[in-house]
């Protein structure tokens, strides 16, 4: 067996260490400080999601293979025609945090220093931009002062907008094994649902979206009346506190405000105020919303004012939901800033820029930011635009908008490794990029860590690396001598060279000791944190000696005055629509969505409602969800974990899995003012029944589409088994004619029952024996469970008995559905229920006995729920 190569995993902002082979599934890396060995359902799943179909393999111009001669000829001179005619804030690149550092650093320099725009921005303007604006005003720079091992060792971690156990289940992980060494660790979730973050000993504050502000606010002013601030660090270090004590409401109007449990509020504030060693952690929850950057600058206050920062066991922790988000902040990859923590607004640095670049025709300001900048895009003013590593047809917000500006905008170029996404099917020019695997360069986690990724697969076809696309169309342009690297090795030197330029400390990025690499030092280079200036011994925690990289060295309090959400809920928009991720899936599933083990865990588009919420709508049901911007059709879960008011829909589904299900056309575009961050987590939205007059689904061995009735989702099964759940109006007669033919284009032999008068229809086709598709329809989503179905595709040949049970959609002695709770050892819940019946009582006892939750983890929240619902009856 080859060795295998360390790399690193490229879904969330933990950025786990892989171990990687060709053809071989891969492992944790032991020796990486983000997770020591361990991975996740979906990181242990990369190896099943590196086929070749979907790829883009060769460039193409207007849907036809092109050279990559021509095709980069032709984005050179659309470009550098519309800079002619129209000026340089005519064009754009929207880039992406699945980008390696190598690629960020060429886009924005290519951007920045030589078209003259500041016109790129990043899909990460969705994830953290508000993270990045709270950090700035406060810190003088955007830092991340903790560290991972500060989850461990504190004595209260406050999950604030974070399902941490689903969005970054490693870190959820080590938080776990962390309090089974140390029970008297407290964990407190703010959060509107009850997440699988919460357990049994979580306090769980199920917040109003969007009151955050006025939470951290209330405790803020608590913590300062109740004695609690830490007056010399205050004076020391601090300024603004007078001010975000006067914006702050005060602690007795926070219940009230935040829609809490006083007695919940009281306990949160005592247990904060009366413990030394807190971690506040913060994701998207906290980020995507319109007082974003405010509520980000709510949490940071209470740390500082209590000097909770610098220190082992302490402090405010971002996390990121890309890769690579933070190796975008560190190459300026944002509209709103300049690379290597240089900013436009601070004397001298771009003219620093300018120089080190020898780019004269340096942007003079900020460009647009995302949704700004397709709304540019949308009425003319940005008419080329290149779009990197990202589907924002899909990911953003009113998206139907985003795909007529798209659709409208005079040239489109897409650089991708799948061919068809719903943004690249909009491209004039399509540029085939590498995928996981095959590219070579660094990423950099969430707690500051660089981590090389190589590639341990050939580049397929005529796919290249992004940044040596970037480097050959400004070399076309004229800017050649600016961008003859010759590898990823120079380019990294490059962005460390400049990190340290001009730098005698005053900016906290600095990893000019990685400057002078060799290219062999570069392929080592071993997981980094940074700072690692030349000469300057390195240190883990930020601000430990309380001095900050403002102007005069102290941090500041922001005054963050509660305002609530831009769109508020109305008689006629009654709740508030929540978007986020599930467990198993990334992003718009180009990866994810490969493997059927992936999708069995939430297989389709779903609307999480608490059942009070939910008159007329039963569990399982399609239902519409509706905003003033548009809608999308799910299916019901109830979920008494909600809080009444709200529902949450996830945003992976796209075009390719099921069109009516994409929710980002009913989630509405405001914006943060300062961090410009999407509000993805509240849109005011009413939901009722869709009406349908039969449900279906139909398995077959190749994809037919997801456009064979009003509402469909595909996804691939087991067995090389395709699914396609179908629902529609009209004739259900009528629609199983239609659909019959598509079970096969050859001949077999049929099994067919109709009942007319009841709309049951379902057929099956065999060939030789074997089962080749299959068809049901019936008048309500009460069909047969489909995995007893998709294991028959892998039969040579039908016994009679199951040929005569097959219409009944089960075998006889088996009446019920069982989903798979573990993706990794295939464990139902079903088998979970058997054996906590029989006395497990415990998560590590369930594993032992079926194996669940004893691979990568993720699954332990789901067990530990079957044991708590099950408490009653093994007690
Ligand atoms: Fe990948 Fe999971 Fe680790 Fe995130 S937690 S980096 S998705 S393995």
């Amino acid at each position: 067996m080859s060795e295998a190569v360390r790399t690193t995993c490229p879904y969330c902002g933990v950025g786990c260490g892989v171990l990687a082979r060709a053809g071989e599934p891969v492992e944790g890396d032991r020796a990486h400080p983000a997770n020591f060995g361990r991975l996740c359902s979906k990181g242990t799943a990369l190896g099943e999601t590196l086929s070749l179909d979907g790829r883009l393999l060769h460039p193409e111009i207007d849907g036809k293979r092109a050279t990559w001669e021509a095709a980069l000829d032709r984005v050179a001179s659309r470009f550098a025609a519309t800079i002619a005619e129209h000026g340089s804030d005519s064009v754009a690149l929207y880039v992406s945090g699945q980008l390696l550092t190598e690629d960020y650093y060429a886009a924005n320099k290519f951007a920045k220093g030589f078209l003259g725009t500041g016109n790129i921005d990043s899909n990460s303007r969705l994830c953290m931009a508000s993270a990045v604006a709270g950090h700035t005003t406060a810190f003088g720079e955007d830092l991340v002062p903790g560290i991972y091992a500060d989850l461990e060792l504190a004595d209260l971690v406050v999950l604030v907008g974070s399902n941490l156990a689903w969005c970054h289940p490693v870190l959820y992980q080590r938080l776990l094994a962390a309090r089974e060494a140390r029970p008297q660790m407290r964990l407190v979730v703010i959060d509107p649902r009850r997440t699988a973050s919460c357990d049994d000993d979580t306090l769980h504050l199920p917040l109003a979206p969007g009151t955050d502000v006025a939470l951290f606010g209330g405790l803020l002013r608590y913590l300062w009346e109740g004695g609690f601030a830490d007056r010399t660090f205050l004076a020391e270090h601090l300024s603004g506190v007078d001010e975000a004590l006067a914006a702050a409401i005060a602690p007795v109007e926070v219940a009230a405000c935040c829609g809490l449990d006083p007695d919940d509020v009281a306990a949160f504030f005592a247990l904060f105020a009366g413990t030394r060693k807190v971690v506040t952690l913060f994701s998207q929850g906290v980020n995507q919303s319109s007082a974003g950057t405010d509520k980000v600058n709510a949490i940071l206050n209470v740390h500082l004012l209590t000097g909770r920062i610098g220190q082992p066991g302490c402090g405010p922790l971002s996390i990121t939901g890309q890769p690579n988000a933070m190796g975008g902040r560190e190459v300026g990859a944002l509209a709103s800033m300049l690379a290597g923590h240089l900013e436009w607004g601070r004397p001298g640095d771009a003219a620093l820029l300018r120089e080190f670049w020898q780019a004269p025709r340096l942007a003079t300001g900020p460009g647009a930011k995302a949704v700004d900048l397709f709304r540019a895009v949308g009425d003319g003013r940005i008419r080329a635009i290149w779009i990197i590593a990202t589907n924002p047809a899909v990911s953003m917000p009113d998206s139907v908008a985003i795909r007529a500006a798209l659709a409208d905008c005079d040239f489109v170029a897409v650089s991708d490794c799948v061919r068809d996404s719903d943004t690249a099917d909009l491209a004039h020019v399509r540029l085939p990029a590498l995928g996981w695997g095959e590219k070579d360069g660094t990423v950099t986690n969430s707690e500051r860590v660089i981590s090389r990724q190589r590639a341990f697969l050939e580049a397929p076809g005529e796919a290249r690396p992004d940044w040596w696309a970037v480097a050959q169309v400004a070399a076309r342009m004229g800017f050649a001598s600016a961008f003859a690297w010759t590898g990823p090795a120079d380019i990294f030197r490059e962005h460390a060279r400049l990190s340290g330029t001009g730098n005698t400390g005053a900016r906290r990025f600095d990893i000019s000791a990685l400057a002078t690499l060799s290219d062999a030092e570069y392929g080592n280079l071993p997981p980094t944190r940074w700072p690692c200036a030349a000469g300057v011994p390195a240190v883990d925690r930020l601000f430990g000696d309380g001095r900050f990289p403002t102007s005069d060295g102290r941090a500041r309090l922001r005054p963050t005055g509660y305002r609530p959400p831009e769109n508020a809920v109305s008689p006629k928009w009654p709740l508030v629509l929540l978007t986020g991720r599930v467990r198993d899936q990334w992003h718009t599933m180009t990866r994810t969505g490969k493997t059927p083990r992936l999708l069995s865990h939430v297989p389709e588009p779903t609307l999480a409602v608490h059942p009070d919420d939910a008159a007329g709508l039963a569990d399982g049901t399609l239902a519409i969800v509706a905003s003033a911007w548009g809608e999308a059709v799910l299916r019901v879960r109830h979920d008494p974990g909600m809080r009444q008011g709200c529902v949450f829909v996830p945003m992976h589904w796209t075009d390719r899995f099921c069109p009516a299900g994409r929710i980002n056309p009913a989630v509405n575009p405001a914006r943060d003012p300062l961090s410009g961050q999407p509000e993805l987590k509240h849109t005011p939205v009413r939901i009722a029944p869709w009406h349908s007059d039969w449900h279906g689904f139909l398995l077959t061995r190749r994809r037919l589409g997801s456009d064979l009735a009003p509402w469909c989702a595909v996804l691939p099964s087991t067995a090389g088994v395709w699914r396609h759940e179908l629902a529609g109006q009209g004739d259900a007669a009528a629609a199983f004619a239609r659909l019959r033919p598509l079970l096969s284009e050859a001949d077999g032999s049929w099994i067919v029952l109709s009942d007319a008068a009841g709309g049951l229809h379902r057929a099956a086709l065999l060939r030789d024996g074997r089962l080749e598709g299959c068809l049901f329809i019936g008048p309500d989503h009460a069909l047969p469970p489909r995995d007893w179905l998709v294991s028959l595709f892998a039969l040579d040949a039908l016994v009679p008995d199951v040929r005569r049970t097959l219409l009944a959609g089960r075998p006889a002695d088996r009446a019920t559905v069982d989903p798979w709770i573990c993706v990794c050892h295939s464990v139902t819940a079903g088998s979970i229920r058997r054996v906590i019946a029989a006395g497990c009582d415990s998560v590590t006892a369930v594993g032992a006995a079926t194996r669940a939750g004893t691979n990568c983890g993720s699954c332990k929240p789901e067990i530990g729920a079957l044991l708590r619902l099950a408490r009653p009856l093994v007690a």
